[in-house]
């Protein structure tokens, strides 16, 4: 008989950002095909029927490819195991999630979803800062600093609008992205920027952006090591070099992201804001 996948969002990494619904997946599976981010402490506490897959990928090292891992999670339901692919975050952010969707609905194995605490909104929150604030900005915006310029294979020219185009200065951010950091429209928050931070603020400057723009990179959100690094956006690339900053860190530019925005003391540099 034909087993199942449930598709789990682990949140960013602390293991009682977990949901209950997530938790009770996890005790109710065979077979775990877990990722290097998120929740990996928790696979010690599971019962010890349950096989655990580590699929992990480190930046740039990718030990399980991607097809291989939809081969499995398909392989192991088919032999009617209850699969959990254990997820980062939320599966369906930057996660592949869709594609994993897609590898068992091809093979027709029955997949459910458990949603996720997104690292893109959650590891600034843990930081003190919100991506929207009454008065700063009332939108946030959240892109790949890995692939943010490249469409989607399957997308057309015909269905590049001016949004998705990359825009004339080239870099890593789509025209969207960058007019949120130059006309302050909104939050932009980027996952997978730290190797791209350079190109990113190169980028922004090259497109007008104010050269003060405040700018957090979290690293490690929600776990001990848990580190915020703030810069001005004309400083941010230097700044994370002379820190050390390094992956996995969500990276926030905006006004949002100015120190002490919520003990009440930041400069609240918003003029250029238009708020
Ligand atoms: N699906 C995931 C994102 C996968 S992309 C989600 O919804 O959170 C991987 C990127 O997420 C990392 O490069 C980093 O930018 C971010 N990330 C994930 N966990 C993180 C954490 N604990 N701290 C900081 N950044 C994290």
């Amino acid at each position: 008989m034909t087993g199942r996948v449930t598709l789990v969002g682990g949140g960013p990494g602390a293991p009682d950002l977990l949901t209950v619904r997530a938790w009770r997946a996890l005790q109710a599976a065979d077979v775990v095909v877990a990722d290097r981010l998120g929740p990996v402490e928790i696979l010690a506490e599971l019962p010890p029927h349950v096989r655990v897959v580590d699929v992990g990928k480190e930046p740039g090292r990718h030990p399980v490819p991607q097809e291989r891992i939809n081969e499995l999670i398909v392989e192991h339901a088919l032999a009617g195991a209850h699969v959990v692919r254990l997820k980062g975050g939320d599966p369906f952010v930057l996660g592949r999630g869709g594609e994993e969707v897609l590898a068992c609905a091809a093979a027709g194995v029955p997949v459910e979803v458990v949603p996720g605490v997104t690292s893109a909104v959650a590891v600034p929150g843990l930081a003190g800062i919100p991506l929207t604030h009454r008065g700063v900005t009332t939108g946030f915006h959240v892109v790949s600093g890995h692939c943010a310029a490249e469409p989607a294979a399957h997308v057309s020219d015909a269905q590049i609008t001016p949004g998705n185009r990359a825009s004339d200065t080239s870099g890593p951010l789509d025209g969207a992205a960058l007019s949120c950091v130059r006309d302050g429209t909104a939050t932009l928050v980027v996952l997978m920027g730290v190797r791209s931070l350079g190109a990113i603020v190169a980028q922004c400057l090259a497109a007008g952006a104010d050269p003060g723009t405040p700018v957090a990179m979290v690293e490690n959100g929600s776990t001990p090591e848990q580190r915020v690094t703030r810069a001005r956006l004309d400083e941010a690339a230097d700044v994370a070099a002379a820190r050390g900053v390094r992956s996995p860190a969500v990276v926030v530019i905006g006004h949002v992201a100015a120190a002490g925005l919520l003990e009440g003391t930041s400069e609240r540099r918003l003029a250029g804001a238009g708020v």
